[in-house]
């Protein structure tokens, strides 16, 4: 099957969401496309001392509701075409919960496994450096994603201090504590889909005590929500991240599973478990699927063997738009990316907060925030998926978030 491009699935999806509220056409004329795409080149030494040249980009999407927000993700795979779906699915991702964002995102095509912590600095740094002119806690605000961490928020907030002449902590988030990091917001993308599958889980009468789970990825989100998932009840029967997985129908505990893959570096071969493949994860017998990893894993082949009754879509993009509509068909309750991912970026933007007003708050109140707006968001969805009558839940999500930007766009006289 010709691989998806996930930039044409995002098109898709908003398509949809402006026909079905009949919005003006020029919604998704602006909506299909990015305002800004930066490209840049960024040599970098080597600790041998040769220069190697790396391509990145930094794309902003829209920011009719506010500064553009969004991760950078350094992996061998990233494309243009990828990082812009993805800017485009933080366009809705922080509207559908009410942020006051628009979308960006950037990326770093390298491997950062196979770069010395030298080599990573001096690249976060030169990535910082190429792209600073559109970065700025007004205009653009950068944060974590895939395989970027605190350690390369704190060099990034750095070097742009440096270029700034001043401290500007306020220009990306999921920083170190020490550095203007928010308490919770390592926890936040996790704890916002664990927060959703129990409103989804509650709504549809599963109860969450000793309902089976299964997670496809093992990093920030993917590990987390493993352990808030148990800690409500749930038993982990599987988990695979990318070097192999592990299965246990009697369940597994996420912080023991933890442990051993910082110990081992991956999860396969926690002791008791059995040996299980990406692929025979997405299929599992189960009650919550959590795709955590990457794009495009439900594809239209996968979709039709899925056996979970809610698939929360903690990565971005993991379903394919085929694979979505064969989800739905099914009756699989499927809770979209834009929102079972959106607490990790809800709590960037009180990070970005408190940056602004130099006051941090505690744990318990990131919380409670996180709680509010996430479970205001879920429901906000359902009742938009009522109102439309036959709509799914990532067209109500989409629904949700477009007419938001929509209305930004219209009242600043974009629309014309
Ligand atoms: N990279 C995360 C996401 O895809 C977080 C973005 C942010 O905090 O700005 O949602």
């Amino acid at each position: 099957m010709a691989e998806v491009n996930p930039f044409a699935s995002a098109q898709q999806e908003i398509k949809r969401a402006v026909s079905r509220l009949g919005l003006h056409p020029a919604v998704y004329e602006i909506l299909k496309q990015p305002l800004k795409v930066l490209t840049v080149v960024i040599p970098v030494e080597m600790d041998d001392g040769t220069i190697q040249v790396f391509t990145g980009y930094r794309v902003q999407h829209n920011s009719a509701l506010g500064p553009a927000k969004g991760g950078i993700r350094f992996h061998p795979d990233v494309t243009l075409e990828e990082v812009k779906a993805l800017a485009m699915w933080m366009t809705f991702k922080c509207a559908v919960v009410g942020l006051p964002y628009g979308g960006g995102k950037g990326g770093v095509i390298c491997n950062p496994k196979e770069l010395s912590p030298g080599e990573l600095e001096r690249l976060s740094r030169g990535y910082v450096r190429a792209v600073a002119e559109i970065l700025g806690p007004e205009k653009d605000v950068p944060a974590p994603d895939v395989y970027t961490n605190p350690r390369i928020m704190a060099w990034m907030m750095d070097e742009f201090s440096r270029y700034k002449g001043f401290n500007e902590f306020g220009v990306i988030t999921g920083k170190p504590l020490i550095v203007g990091g928010s308490a919770g917001r390592n926890e936040a993308t996790a704890r916002g889909c664990a927060i959703v599958v129990r409103e989804a889980a509650k709504m549809l009468g599963i109860p969450l005590a000793g309902a089976t789970v299964a997670v496809q990825g093992f990093g920030n989100a993917g590990s987390i929500v493993a352990r808030l998932l148990h800690e409500m009840g749930c038993r982990i029967v599987a988990v695979v991240d990318s070097t192999g997985g592990a299965c246990d129908t009697a369940g597994m505990d996420p912080v023991k599973l933890r442990d051993h893959k910082t110990k081992t570096g991956s999860v396969k071969g926690f002791p008791g478990s059995k040996p299980i493949s990406s692929a025979e994860l997405l299929t599992l017998d189960c009650d919550i699927l959590v795709p955590a990893a990457l794009e495009n894993q439900i594809t239209a082949s996968v979709a039709g063997q899925v056996r979970a009754k809610i698939v929360a879509e903690a990565a971005n993009g993991p379903t394919t738009p085929e694979g979505d509509r064969i989800l739905n068909q099914k009756g699989i309750f499927v809770i979209p990316d834009i929102l079972a991912s959106a607490g990790g970026v809800t709590v960037s933007y009180f990070e970005w907060v408190q940056n602004n007003m130099g006051y941090y708050w505690t744990e318990e109140e990131v919380n409670r925030r996180l709680e509010e707006i996430m479970v205001r968001g879920f429901h906000e969805v359902v009742t938009m998926r009522k109102l439309g009558r036959d709509v799914d839940m990532r067209l109500a999500a989409y629904m949700v978030a477009v007419k938001r930007v929509a209305e930004a766009m219209e009242v600043r006289g974009w629309l014309g």
